[in-house]
């Protein structure tokens, strides 16, 4: 690991100070930026210790929302109540997402930021656009099985590692940020940023911002909701493909609805189209097929990972047919 100066800021201002002249990384769980210091893949001058800010809470919010502290714990938002009765769908993402000792140190703040278990990046040799900008991709002929097949680019095809933000972005969840200039607010769907011909640029966050927490409002398809998950092993594995599903029955067909997707795109990814297919039908086994098969019309697999395209659409047609008590 290369040295680096470690700084404890205890307000935001300090946070922020500390981060101004760049080269600067907020360390709160630290669940990926040790291991990446370890491998000298991120290799930060100054490492700023945010866990002493008062960030951690967890409140109402707005007409049954939540408020989520971007230092809220993975397993403490999990097992909140109010999360599990309103948000069953980011409860269920979380307790499936690595291994209880993770999810005890990982934040809400560090989660929305994570970055690729890409094994080209991590491994600190290979050609990587990612990590050296311009030096290529190994994984485009190398060996891709875990990799993306939706919103990929031809200089970078890793998968977002995230499932709580498979979660949030089909809650259409509100990523609060402070940085030197004020507050502002972006939606989670504008947090992300698809590779294109810079993946070295993977979110809106500049640099010296700050998240401070995640905004949950209550809607129509919130309590309806739920997150389906397909690893090659039951716990501590990342996806192979998921799904967040939710949505709102009136009079026996489907009104609003959200289906995210996870471990198959390059961003946490919104399958629109298949939305669309589900408006106004009733909740039928071949009305989720339908839906799977056009949120998925736009994949583009590479020679290891084709079997993602099968999988995902399974992933969409059982997880809606588990919300909606079983296929018709
Ligand atoms: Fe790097 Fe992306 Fe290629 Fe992986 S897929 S080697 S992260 S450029």
């Amino acid at each position: 690991m290369q040295r680096f100066v470690f700084q404890r800021a205890t307000t935001s201002d300090a946070a922020l100070a500390a981060t101004r002249a760049g080269d600067a990384q907020y360390i709160a769980g630290g669940t990926t930026l040790v291991d990446l210091m370890r491998l000298e893949v991120m290799t930060p001058a100054t490492v700023v210790d945010i866990t002493g800010l008062p960030l951690d809470q967890i409140e109402e919010g707005i007409a049954g929302g939540l408020k989520i502290g971007a230092l809220a714990r993975n397993a403490t938002v999990a097992h909140h109540p109010l999360v599990a009765k309103r948000f069953p769908v980011l409860a269920e993402a979380l307790l499936s997402g690595a291994s209880p000792q993770l999810r005890n140190m990982a934040t809400t703040g560090g989660n929305l930021l994570q970055r690729t278990r890409c094994t080209y990046f991590r491994d600190g040799v290979s050609s990587c656009n990612k990590r050296t900008p311009g030096s290529g991709c190994a994984a485009l002929d190398g060996y891709n099985r875990m990799h993306a097949i939706l919103g990929t680019s031809e200089h970078c095809i890793a998968a977002h590692p995230s499932d709580m933000c498979v979660a949030l972005l089909a809650l259409d969840a509100i990523i609060h940020v402070r940085g030197t200039g004020g507050a502002r607010r972006l939606p989670i769907s504008e947090l992300h940023a698809l590779p294109g011909k810079t993946p070295s640029i993977e979110h809106a966050i500049a640099p010296g911002e700050l998240i401070t927490h995640v905004e949950l409002l209550a809607t129509a398809f919130s309590t309806r909701s739920h997150y389906l998950k397909v690893r090659d092993r039951s716990e501590f594995a990342f996806a192979l493909a998921s799904a967040a599903v939710a949505l709102e029955l009136r009079g026996g067909v489907i009104g609003d609805s959200r289906i995210a997707l996870g471990g198959v795109a390059t961003k946490p990814w919104r399958a629109r189209e298949a939305e669309q297919i589900l408006a106004g039908k009733p909740p039928l086994a071949s009305v989720f097929e339908q839906a799977a098969k056009a949120a998925l019309a736009g994949a583009m697999p590479r020679r290891h990972n084709k079997f993602k395209v099968e999988l995902a659409k399974r992933a969409i047609v059982r997880a809606l047919e588990e919300l909606t008590g079983g296929a018709r």
